[in-house]
């Protein structure tokens, strides 16, 4: 079986219990919850059985410990992520505004994971990997970058596979260098996931079909659209292959997103056709939206056979 290997942001995510504007007063929180987007990708590629591993960095704090544990026991490779003396883990606050928005308190550049190196382990992880994925999210320092450039330069070397979600925060795009950074890795995907407008982050096209043409022309394999409680597409020189969302109530959005991606990139990695690896996906996101807690959502094979078995029908 193929290894997947992401790099980035492994954090804690403290929630506020009530809606609202921020923290501004003292409020119910709830937490620590593991969390960050390669880390709750990784979590949901483990729980497929599929060889994984994430290179990251942690302190050596409870919040490092909680991270590291959650994701050996659903069997991530965790021999890459390290533990950093005289650093603190990373962390988010989040509060859900009243339109759903959310309103975040990141420590992320400045914690463990603003150190990731290549370091011994990071170099044996990326020798083994089969596949690197990439999170736009994870593109918050010049280090980080340079690192997940001559990452993905390693996997392609050895003929290796990349997929790249943009996933990216708007004030991030401001940062000096970010644009080409993303241009690189976006160049160098065979997988483009993006949802909503970050389809035409790299186009000229404004308008889905002809941003889809563009972007299949650039080398790029495959795109697949997160397309939130309407489901998803897959887009290959063949054409589309759409496939409905299951109906769930959102409870909470955190995650799904990066579920979906980990169980679509796994099963493409199988050899399985698009539509049955998109109902995979599907469900897997459908699963992470109706808890709470943004790894909470993640599922087992089972669980997503059993997921979809119970909603045959009831599509949305
Ligand atoms: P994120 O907010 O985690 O970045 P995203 O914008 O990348 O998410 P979405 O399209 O919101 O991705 O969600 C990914 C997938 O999860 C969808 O394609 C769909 O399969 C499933 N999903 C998301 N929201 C819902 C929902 N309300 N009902 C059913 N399925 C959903
Ligand atoms: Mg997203």
């Amino acid at each position: 079986m193929k290894k997947i290997v992401t790099i980035g942001e492994v954090l804690v995510e403290i929630m506020a219990e009530e809606r609202g504007n921020g923290f501004l007063e003292p409020i119910t929180l709830v937490g620590p919850f593991p969390s960050g987007a390669p880390a709750i990708f990784i979590d949901q590629v483990a729980k497929l059985g599929q060889p994984c591993g994430i290179i990251s960095a942690v302190g050596p704090d409870d919040f490092g410990t909680v991270n590291v544990e959650r994701l050996k026991a659903d069997g991530v490779d965790v021999s890459a992520i390290a533990v950093i003396p005289d650093a603190v883990t990373g962390s988010a606050f989040v509060r859900y505004r009243e339109d759903g928005n959310r309103n975040f308190i990141f420590n992320i550049r400045q914690s463990a994971c603003g150190q990731v190196s290549l370091d011994q382990g990071a170099e044996k992880m990326l020798r083994e990997a089969d596949h690197l994925h990439v999170m736009g999210s994870s593109l918050f320092s010049d280090n980080i970058v340079t690192l997940i450039r001559a990452a993905i330069g390693q996997v392609k070397e050895k003929g290796g596979t990349v997929s790249f979600d943009p996933n990216i925060r708007k004030e991030m795009l401001d940062f000096p260098g970010m644009r080409e950074a993303l241009v690189h890795i976006f160049e160098n995907a065979d997988i483009f996931l993006p949802s909503g407008e970050e389809l035409f982050l790299f186009t000229e096209a404004k308008e889905e079909e002809a941003a889809i043409a563009e972007i299949l022309t650039r080398g790029t394999k495959a795109v697949v659209i997160k397309r939130g409680a309407e489901g998803a597409s897959y887009f290959d020189t063949s054409g589309e292959t759409r496939v409905p969302a299951f109906a769930v109530e959102e409870i909470d959005p955190t995650g799904a997103g990066d579920s979906f991606g980990a169980t679509f990139v796994t099963f493409w990695l199988r050899g399985v056709s698009p539509e049955d690896a998109l109902l995979m996906a599907n469900a897997s996101g459908a699963r992470a939206v109706g808890v709470k807690g943004p790894m909470s959502g993640t599922s087992t094979g089972a669980e997503l056979q059993d997921f979809i078995e119970r909603h045959k029908g009831i599509r949305a």
